[in-house]
């Protein structure tokens, strides 16, 4: 059976649903989308952190000056899993713009939301990673706010292509002075001495699994210089679609065992599986799934 979509208020079968060629978002990236996950509990589906993610989303679609129904998207999020009949999915909901121009003016063009669901993958795989650092820069954030602005992601795709046709896993941002920023679709934490620190970056996607393992490991955000970074005791990544994610070398530079980093790794997925009945704030129960 095709995979159902919700698009502009109706649930169809993908393979029926489409978009003109002449959508402006087609031709400039301008769209912003979400990437949120579903997970099985013992109580059927729960979405982790919707709200924090439609909320990300609304910051995007203001910094495009399109409006966006947090509530409207939320509905659909729980539709479109019911549809799919999705536990363990990847949610993606987009918001583009539509037809009425390719000029640069955003203003007078259509709007239009899908969202979908997918089996889930995971994207990183379930073992610890490689890294490198990239020859490229992130996005500044003077140049383009670090939201999940669809024309955006050619820069972290340029870096991943690269990083991975040298044999990598994902690529590390680092900027002009060193500083570290984060991963094609992750952030970058590191453990020294048994503390655990997030890497703080003006450039890099404020995530919210890295809000999540925060609050769970109670660890502390500041700048962090690739030479620390190089000299941890461990490194691991965090985000929506790779979970968290140890990292087992950059560039040569080796790490492991991460004892922190798999605890941290292990409490995150208990928490997202319902396993945590204090984070239940967390979860949105999808009825029926
Ligand atoms: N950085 C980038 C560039 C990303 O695309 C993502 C994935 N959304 C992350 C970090 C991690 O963010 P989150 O934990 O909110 O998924």
């Amino acid at each position: 059976m095709s995979l159902m979509l919700w698009f502009d208020g109706r649930l169809g079968p993908q393979d029926q649903l489409a978009a003109p060629l002449t959508t402006h978002a087609l031709h400039y990236g301008t769209a912003v989308f979400e990437g949120i996950r579903s997970y099985a509990t013992p109580d059927g589906a729960a979405v982790f952190r919707l709200d924090d993610h439609l909320e990300r989303m609304r910051r995007g679609a203001e910094a495009l000056g399109m409006e966006f129904d947090v509530a409207r998207a939320a509905a659909a999020t729980i539709a479109v899993l019911r549809a799919n009949h999705h536990r363990d999915a990847y949610v993606r909901p987009l918001l583009w713009c539509g037809t009425g121009g390719l000029g640069l003016d955003v203003a007078p063009l259509t709007r239009h939301l899908m969202v979908a669901s997918l089996p889930w993958k995971p994207h990183l795989g379930e073992r610890p990673i490689r890294l490198t650092v990239s020859p490229m820069r992130r996005n500044p954030a003077r140049a383009m706010p670090p939201l999940k602005l669809a024309g955006g992601y050619v820069n972290a795709i340029l870096a991943k292509r690269e990083a991975t046709a040298r044999g990598y896993d994902d690529a590390l941002f680092v900027d002009e002075a060193g500083a570290v920023v984060e991963c094609s679709g992750v952030n970058v934490f590191l453990v020294k001495d048994g503390a655990v620190v997030s890497v703080e970056h003006a450039d890099a996607l404020p995530g919210i699994t890295r809000d999540t393992v925060l609050a769970l490991s109670g660890g502390s955000t500041r700048a962090v210089g690739l030479d620390e970074l190089l000299d941890a005791d461990e490194v691991f990544v965090a985000g929506t679609s790779a979970e968290v994610l140890p990292v087992a070398e950059i560039d040569g530079r080796r790490f492991g065992p991460s004892p922190v980093a798999d605890a941290l790794r292990a409490e995150y997925l208990r928490v997202v599986r319902g396993g945590a009945p204090q984070h239940e704030a967390w979860l949105t129960r999808v009825p029926g799934a």
